[in-house]
């Protein structure tokens, strides 16, 4: 039905897409799964059709394009692989987009098209050991000396840092200062001063990497700085409310993902001399997932809307990922499900949406967190 909402446009780049998805990301998905590897010839693949600059101005090597065309693109992304939707979101959404909405002119020039090419693999760091959801408590400090900064602490669970070549990172300047304390670096990755540990065990999204950054001592130029000093922390959250659609969009990709599959593995299968799809528990799982699915899409799509028609978008885009995103773990829990046994072994891929489902619920803002941003918006309104 969603379908019909979308424009010529619109249309043409999700069959672009599907095609790169269902050619080579979907057939490569359960490889790099089960290696834990990067998904290199995914993000080449990505570049070259101009998705690593989806959103970005042509004069920075973007693609140009809507929210609205973005949502559409991560959906397909993620139904086919949903750890190369994650390295999307975090290279795109949160790396290139932060510079791209607040650096200077100089600093869109001198780190973006690296970025949208592919060349370079973007990273966004806020978290730290001891904060997450509160990140204005954050530790790591940059403090200025000899004319530029230093940075000093640790981030953690920083998605795509092992590969990365430019990272924004948040630290603040004096903790005392809570929010209005936070700055945001351009920080190129390979700056002496900088550890970064890869981390590994990650419960899905495995072809996606995180790791812990540690800064010594890091220097980094004053011109490397975006926005007013002070300013990091305000936008950041701006970043971080444009990216939750993208996450909504992933999880509509998986559970559209789960979905499939589920529908499939029904038709085909028997028991008690029928296939399972003639069982009416069975056909109301997929009555419920694909009314969930729908309902997660249209939610995304008005997010977008709102955003590209420079009205207020903040409520919905929450509102999108905390739906989306139980959508997203509920699917492919009914997936897993209706694949009986055979749904609890990688063959079948459910399990693997399964997994790749739960993280959506807690990165760019858990749950309760979206809960606590839509709450204070309905409430002042
Ligand atoms: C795979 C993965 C990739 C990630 N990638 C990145 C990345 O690239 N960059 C980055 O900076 N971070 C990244 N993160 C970090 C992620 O954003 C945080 O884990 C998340 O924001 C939650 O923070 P926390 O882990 O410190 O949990 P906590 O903040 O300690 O929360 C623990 C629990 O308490 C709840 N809680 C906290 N405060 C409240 C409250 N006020 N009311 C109700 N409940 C509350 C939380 O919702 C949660 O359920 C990643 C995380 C994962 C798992």
């Amino acid at each position: 039905m969603t379908e019909l909402l979308l424009t010529e446009e619109e249309t043409m780049l999700r069959s672009a897409v599907r095609e790169l998805a269902e050619s080579e990301l979907a057939p490569r998905a359960a490889h790099y799964d089960q290696t834990c590897e990067f998904p290199w010839e995914n993000v080449k693949g990505m570049a070259e059709m101009g998705l690593l600059g989806l959103g970005i101005g042509e004069e920075y090597g973007g693609s140009g394009g809507t929210t609205r065309q973005l949502v559409v693109a991560v959906e397909e992304v993620a139904r086919a692989c949903a750890a190369t939707a994650t390295v999307l979101g975090a290279h795109l959404s949160l790396c290139a987009q932060y510079i791209n909405m607040f650096g200077t002119e100089g600093q869109k020039r001198e780190f973006i098209p690296p970025l949208v090419s592919g060349e370079k693999i973007g990273a966004f760091a806020l978290t730290e050991p001891g904060s997450g959801s509160d990140a204005a408590a954050m530790r790591a400090t940059g403090k200025l000396s000899n004319g530029g900064y230093v940075l000093n602490g640790s981030k953690t669970f920083i998605t795509n840092a092992p590969e990365a070549g430019t990272m924004v990172v948040m630290a603040t300047r004096d903790r005392s200062m809570g929010a209005r304390g936070v700055n945001a670096f351009i920080v190129e990755a390979d700056s002496p001063g900088i550890t970064i540990d890869p981390l590994h065990g990650k419960m899905g999204i495995r072809a996606s990497s995180a790791a812990e950054v540690v800064f010594d001592g890091c220097a980094v130029p004053a011109e490397n700085r975006m926005g007013e000093d002070g300013d990091g922390f305000r936008m950041t959250m701006e970043v971080l409310n444009a990216s939750r659609m993208s996450i909504a969009a992933q999880c509509v990709g998986i559970a559209q993902a789960a979905y499939d599959a589920a529908l499939a593995y029904v038709k085909q299968r028997e028991a008690f001399g029928k296939k399972l799809a003639e069982f009416q528990g069975l056909q109301w799982y997929l009555v419920d997932m694909a009314t969930g699915i729908e309902t997660s899409r249209l939610l995304t799509l008005k997010a977008a809307t709102l955003k590209d028609q420079g009205r207020p978008f903040v409520t919905e885009a929450s509102m999108a990922k905390l739906y989306c995103s139980r959508v997203a773990v509920e699917c492919a829990d009914k997936a897993v499900q209706m694949h009986g046994g055979a749904g609890y072994f990688a063959p079948t891929n459910v399990e693997r949406y399964y997994r790749d489902a739960k993280v959506q619920e807690i990165y760019e803002g858990t749950t309760e967190i979206q809960r606590l941003i839509i709450a204070r918006n309905l409430l002042r309104e």
